[in-house]
């Protein structure tokens, strides 16, 4: 299946592909647009690449890595980041102004959890 190598290969923004947000079991992928605006806004106040490490996750892949059941990350709401030479809590604040409504700090895998969640604010830490 030759067409499946460039399935999601298609630009969804300037400096972002679907193909970064997919599941990397399967290849599905759903992607909130309320979350790539948020996303593009981060990544121009960056001016550097900003890397999806976990977009969209089936749930079978999200049993898998053990993600938490009914993760925003199932239904294209959340992604986890990673930007480099930059600190964490520098990146944290940043994405703090942009106001994603749920952030999950997680300090010793160098990464943010970010998601545009419909219901209230959420902060955490690992
Ligand atoms: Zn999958
Ligand atoms: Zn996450």
């Amino acid at each position: 299946m030759q067409m499946l190598n460039s399935i999601n290969n298609l630009k969804v923004a300037r400096h972002f592909k679907l193909s970064e947000f997919a599941c990397p079991c399967c290849n599905r992928v759903m992607l909130h647009p309320k979350l790539l605006v948020k996303l593009i806004e981060l990544r121009k106040i960056l001016e550097r690449p900003v890397y999806i490490t976990s977009g969209y996750r089936c749930s079978k892949y999200n049993h898998q890595i053990g993600g938490v059941i009914n993760s925003y990350h199932c239904i294209g709401l959340a992604a986890d980041i990673k930007v480099k030479d930059i600190n964490l809590i520098e990146l944290l604040e940043i994405c703090e102004n942009i106001d994603f409504a749920g952030i999950g700090f997680y300090e010793k895998k160098n990464f943010l959890h970010l998601d545009v969640r419909p219901t209230k604010r959420t902060r955490w830490r690992e």
